[in-house]
């Protein structure tokens, strides 16, 4: 029967049958796992806490065999919890948004270290002071990169131009098309492609602050980006937008 006992980190837990939940854990040593845990969500439980949403824990889950999809979560310690970002509305939104795209780029037992400290110093950075999109973006763009899946935005697709009042990008192609090549599909400024450029580049600049109309500019193209090639609906951009960030 095997058994893993690694750090965890939980991204999502929902209800299972009666007061079982299922808890969608992104763990060290075998990136994202779904366990089951009985009777978590009575009041008596000792582990209700303890598994909540961005806890970073001790965990041993078992399984009857290794390709099981749901593990049992059997013995659970915390490690380290981030009260200031569970107790915070918007920090939980962005947080949130982190956990969604990790979700949607991890594949069941498959271990991803990069990945592992991306969320953990995240979460320890936003404990401490207020979240930024701009973070956001780059921990977003990290994962991208980290799964192969980042757009080409260093020139077009169509005529290898680089610069251009405005861009277009091309879904299918995960590229970009300058303004005199292609006149229709989500269109940015190139104050946002520039910005993107210097956020991602091998040197990030780490103090690039975005305008209002940047930062809309980005989320769509990440978003419209992530939807087309994982084939994910996500949710989160839609609990930020609500929250008018
Ligand atoms: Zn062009």
């Amino acid at each position: 029967m095997p058994i893993l006992h690694t750090e965890a980190i939980t991204l999502r837990r929902r209800r299972g049958r009666e007061a079982d939940a299922l808890v969608t854990l992104f763990t060290r040593r075998a990136g994202k796992i779904i366990a089951s845990t009985r009777g978590v969500l009575k009041t008596t439980s000792r582990y209700a806490g303890v598994t909540q949403p961005f806890n970073h824990l001790n965990v041993i889950l078992y399984a009857k065999v290794q390709e099981q999809e749901i593990w049992t979560l059997t013995q659970v310690s915390l490690v380290e919890s981030f009260d200031a970002v569970q107790g915070d509305l918007k920090r939980i939104a962005w947080a949130s948004c982190l956990a969604e795209w990790i979700e949607a780029f991890s594949g069941d037992f498959e271990s991803n270290l990069a990945v592992w400290d991306l969320l953990l110093d995240t979460l320890r950075g936003w404990n401490r002071r207020e979240p930024t999109e701009e973070e956001l973006i780059q921990c977003q763009w990290r994962l991208l990169v980290s799964a192969g899946l980042q757009p080409n935005l260093h020139h077009c697709h169509r005529c290898g131009g680089r610069e251009s009042s405005a861009w277009y990008y091309l879904p299918a192609d995960g590229c970009l098309a300058c303004a005199a090549c292609v006149h229709q599909g989500l269109r940015l400024g190139h104050g946002a492609i520039q910005a993107l450029r210097r956020m991602t580049g091998p040197a990030p600049a780490p103090l690039i602050r975005l305008t209002p109309q940047q930062k809309n500019e980005i989320r769509r193209l990440l978003l419209t980006h992530v939807e087309y090639h994982t084939g994910v609906r996500l949710r989160s951009p839609l609990f930020l937008e609500q929250l008018d960030f």
